[in-house]
């Protein structure tokens, strides 16, 4: 028996999933009932164009603890799941897909392994249940190349089944299609991660949101992903370094060809003095990126929070 005083938030971001939302919920509440966890089910629709928003809509009516946050457009998985956070109120959020591929069955571990007292548990689909070319092969890749460039060695990023403390989620900032980074991030914010083997299940209903072009943006998150977990705090380390020895050569370079011009030899048509000059001009280029980022990595961090997302209305039945 798994022992939890503590409210557990658990968040579905679904589009188009009218036929697998309502076996979810019964399944999810089965399971949460059954080892006695106190909870709140919190469904973001991403803006869905089937019928999932009234299948929602007539199941909160009934349902005290599910709270539907209906956004007011598709704006993607991870803009989904920051508003499911955002609205969130549990000390544990739990987070999982809506089409029924992770098994609710492995929440109660995950929540186990949370009060052993880390701060991210990731689930392992160890024994996934999808297409082998366009989807284990280029994922496989993808968490070996995700693991050598940021040091954080999982075995599968793109797992949904993910259990955080209210603490790391907080503190982190959602943009693009971030959230398969969000152990990186949450390593940044200095979060204590172990991954656990999860059940993975068919698509029964719907279809896959991705297809193999998601392996492009996945690569572009990581660049980004990968300075920010190096740089973001000292971006003058990058382009000020740079910068000055840049700067440096040229001026080395440029007081060789003065000495040669002093000694009597034509040093207009030298290739080396164009690469003087360039070296000179973007040297200077890159310490004032330097300083510029500087500035601006303060006003990320001192700014105000603005949610990526605007909700257009918040769906909960209030009645006993
Ligand atoms: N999803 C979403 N907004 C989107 C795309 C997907 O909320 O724009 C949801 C989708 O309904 C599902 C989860 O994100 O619950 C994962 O999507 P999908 O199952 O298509 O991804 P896959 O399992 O194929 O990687
Ligand atoms: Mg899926």
């Amino acid at each position: 028996m798994i022992k939890v005083n503590n409210l557990i938030s658990i968040v579905v971001p679904v589009y188009n999933e009218s036929e697998s939302i309502k076996l979810l919920i019964n399944e999810i509440f089965y399971v949460m009932d059954s080892h006695k966890l106190q909870f709140e089910l919190i469904i973001v629709n991403d803006g869905s164009v089937d019928n999932t928003i009234n299948v929602l809509e007539n199941l909160s009516k009934k349902i005290k603890q599910l709270i539907v946050i209906n956004l007011r457009k598709n704006y993607g998985q991870t803009a989904a799941l920051a508003a499911g956070f955002d609205n969130s109120n549990g000390e544990i959020i739990v987070t999982l897909d809506g089409d029924l591929q992770n098994d609710p069955n492995d929440i109660p571990n995950l929540i186990t392994k949370i009060n052993e007292g880390y701060d991210l548990i990731c689930g392992w689909r160890f024994e996934r249940k999808d297409k082998l070319i366009n989807r284990r092969i280029p994922s496989k890749i993808a968490n070996r190349l995700i693991g050598k460039v940021t040091g954080i060695f999982l075995h599968d990023y793109g797992c949904s089944l993910k259990a955080f403390k209210r603490e790391i989620i907080k503190d982190i900032k959602l943009y693009g299609e971030l959230h398969r980074f969000l152990p990186v991030l949450a390593n940044i914010e200095g979060a204590k991660i172990k991954e656990t083997k999860v059940n993975h299940r068919k698509r029964k209903y719907g279809y896959s949101k991705y297809g193999i072009d998601r392996t492009f943006r996945v690569l572009m998150d990581l660049l980004t992903v990968w300075f920010m977990n190096k740089f973001l705090t000292r971006p003058m380390y990058v382009f000020g370094f740079i910068g000055i020895i840049s700067i440096i050569s040229s001026f080395i370079i440029s007081s060789y060809l003065i000495v040669l011009k002093f000694l009597g030899e034509n040093i207009g048509n030298r290739p080396l003095l164009m690469f003087a000059l360039i070296l000179g001009i973007a040297g200077v280029q890159l310490f004032s990126f330097g300083l510029l980022g500087e500035l601006l990595m303060r006003t990320y961090h001192e700014s105000q929070n603005r949610p990526i997302y605007r909700v257009r209305n918040i769906i909960q039945n209030t009645n006993n």
